[in-house]
């Protein structure tokens, strides 16, 4: 692919901070941004040219959209794929495939085994008679979790004796995962360019606190060094079947068996944002380059000492306290309300 020449539009599906964070690094390179999203207010369309306020299935609006761009991107993997068909050939990067494969917990983990990937054992619910077969196939603990629309640790139950009475089964089903006893969990985040090239960010520790990323830090423990290069090998092989062009990201969590795939996002990462201020190139800006098919920038670090501190809720409203360290690297998206368990911001640490 030529490169996008500086004034081009990237069109962003997805009005959130990771879109916010893209279309600030894209306007660094002389990029404007389109805004697709369902909402009216969104925190990219402040920092971008465009918005189209528009449902996710108006595929009028998404034409008329996709006319005033060069390229089409997304922050947000559960975007419906059939009305993407709207969109030209060509224009969408990355592409639908790995949208199809993310959206639905089922297809991620078979899609990952098959490349020779090792998720937590699984059954999965169609209905709730089936809750109980597949707590009995796989044991306890374990969690329940919806197989499309989950994150943030939304839509999942940990199951540690009893099955509680008030778990709904949607229609799309539920995937029942047996409870991992992990030494710690780590994200592999690489970036690969329309030549197929690809490269790597240092792997952080990340830890959750109720389903919702917490910490992100580097340098990880020891166990993770042991386990990246089969983790990466996994995402390599992942990216290559997919075609990928951009950046990619895969969870798992380091054990005694090896890497346990947890699960793949199709888009820059909240694990990534460290890389800002902390790697030479960050995450944001080498989505663009390869979208762009600009060449990729250096994913190296720039100290092997990098925290990374999700503001969550109201926590995020402390200016003068998040800023009396003088070195706090603070990122404030600009959400109107401080609604518990909302990510907010957050500050990067380096050195
Ligand atoms: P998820 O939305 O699937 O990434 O789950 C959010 C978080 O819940 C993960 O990052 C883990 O901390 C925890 N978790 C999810 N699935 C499992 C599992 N099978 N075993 C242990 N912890 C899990």
């Amino acid at each position: 692919m030529t490169a996008l020449p500086a004034g081009s539009t990237i069109g962003i599906l997805g009005g959130g901070q990771l879109g916010q964070m893209i279309a600030m690094a894209a306007a660094q390179l002389g990029y404007r941004c389109h805004i697709y999203a369902p909402e009216n207010v969104c925190v990219a369309a402040e920092v971008s040219a465009s918005f189209t306020s528009a449902d996710w299935d108006d595929e009028d609006a998404l034409a008329r959209f996709a006319y005033d761009c060069d390229v089409v991107t997304y922050e947000f993997e559960n975007v419906p794929v059939a009305p993407l068909a709207a969109l030209p050939d060509g224009i969408l990067f990355p592409g639908t495939r790995a949208l199809e494969v993310a959206q639905d917990r089922l297809n991620e983990k078979d899609f990952v085994i098959e490349l020779g990937g090792t998720p937590a054992p699984f059954a999965t619910v169609d209905d709730a008679a089936g809750i109980a077969a597949a707590v009995e196939q796989i044991g306890t603990p374990g969690i329940l979790k919806t197989r499309r629309d989950g994150y943030d640790g939304k839509g999942q139950w940990k199951i540690t004796g009893d099955i509680p009475a008030d778990i709904t089964v949607p229609e799309s089903g539920l995937i029942y995962e047996g409870f991992v006893d992990f030494e710690c969990e780590f994200s592999v985040i690489l970036v690969r360019g329309h030549d197929g090239e690809v490269r790597f960010w240092d792997s952080p520790h990340n830890t959750h606190e109720g389903g919702i990323l917490a910490h992100t830090m580097l340098p990880a423990p020891a166990i993770v060094g042991e386990q990246v290069a089969e983790a990466r090998a996994l995402a390599h092989k992942a990216a290559e079947a997919l075609g990928y062009v951009g950046v990619m990201t895969m969870e798992f969590f380091a054990t005694a068996n090896g890497p346990i795939f947890n699960e793949m996002a199709p888009r820059v990462h909240n694990s990534g944002h460290w890389t800002i201020e902390g790697a030479v190139t960050s995450q944001f800006e080498n989505h663009v380059r390869a979208i762009c098919g600009l060449p990729l920038g250096d994913t190296t670090s720039v100290s092997d000492r990098v925290v990374m501190d999700n503001l969550i809720g109201a926590v995020a409203l402390d200016i003068e306290q998040h800023l009396s360290d003088p070195r706090a690297h603070l990122h404030l998206y600009g959400k109107a309300e401080a609604r518990e368990g909302r990510k907010m911001g957050h500050i990067t640490r380096v050195g």
